[in-house]
């Protein structure tokens, strides 16, 4: 088994996700690694999350509220792991459709952000193993932030109404898919791993009872095993020409 060398932490980077909680289950250990190392990094969340699961979801909870709770959850998330801003598209939990006012939200976002690294999904994953379908609103996210990555962010004349507001495109360099069939590059997230918990943790509403350590320390060891490390993330890298 070869052992890659780690590549560095970008300096800025845009981490893009279908609904609250979906950052810290996957890659919210490389995302506090990144940051105790000094990168800015900023998250978008397409949707607010209020359709919530049927498992943690009160029945008399509205989905009014279910926005402003998951929201303070996601912020808090994010305050563990030392990211600078959260953003809110408000595109509806559930029902996401790769639409091109999507596209264009995702493509002025990584205009004004201008990073260096995206951290999405990959879209191509349709089932993991025989158990689990991939959710449609997250093959939706990460499809469309691909598009908007590519072309629509680095060419002038798509979306020109970005360009009337001021914001000029934008080449990003690096793609960190993550939850990839075709995985790459492992990031060692065993000195971050509590953090990723106790921002996991911070999704109460999602979490209720349950524990999630557990099931996040067995996901980290079993990628880290794949370069013999303790724990580790796992993402197919892109980087892309100018
Ligand atoms: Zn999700």
């Amino acid at each position: 088994m070869k052992r890659r060398k780690e590549p560095p932490a970008p300096a800025r980077v845009l981490s893009v996700h279908a609904h609250p909680d979906d950052q810290e289950f996957t890659v919210a250990g490389t995302l506090a690694k990144w940051a105790r190392a000094g990168s800015h990094i900023v998250t978008a969340c397409i949707t607010s999350g209020e359709a919530g699961s049927n498992a943690s979801t009160p029945a008399d909870m509205t989905r009014e509220r279910l926005v402003k709770i998951r929201e303070e959850e996601q912020r808090a998330a994010c305050r563990v792991l030392g990211i600078a801003d959260v953003l809110f598209l408000g595109y509806e939990d559930g029902v996401l459709q790769p639409t091109l006012a999507l596209r264009r939200d995702l493509a002025r976002v990584i205009r004004r952000e201008r990073p260096d690294a995206v951290v999405c999904g990959d879209p191509t994953v349709r089932f993991y193993g025989t158990r689990y379908m991939n959710h449609p609103d997250h093959r939706v996210a990460a499809d469309v932030t691909l598009d908007a990555i590519f072309p629509s962010a680095e060419t002038r004349f798509i979306f020109p109404e970005l360009l009337a507001e001021g914001l000029e495109p934008h080449h990003v360099r690096e793609v960190w898919l993550f939850g990839s069939e075709q995985a790459d590059t492992f990031v060692d997230v065993a000195g971050v791993l509590d953090r990723k918990i106790r921002a996991l943790r911070e999704h109460r509403s999602q979490m209720g009872e349950w524990d999630p350590a557990p099931m996040i320390r067995g996901w980290a060891r079993q990628q880290g095993a794949r370069r013999r490390l303790r724990a580790a993330e796992a993402f197919r890298r892109l980087v892309l020409e100018e």
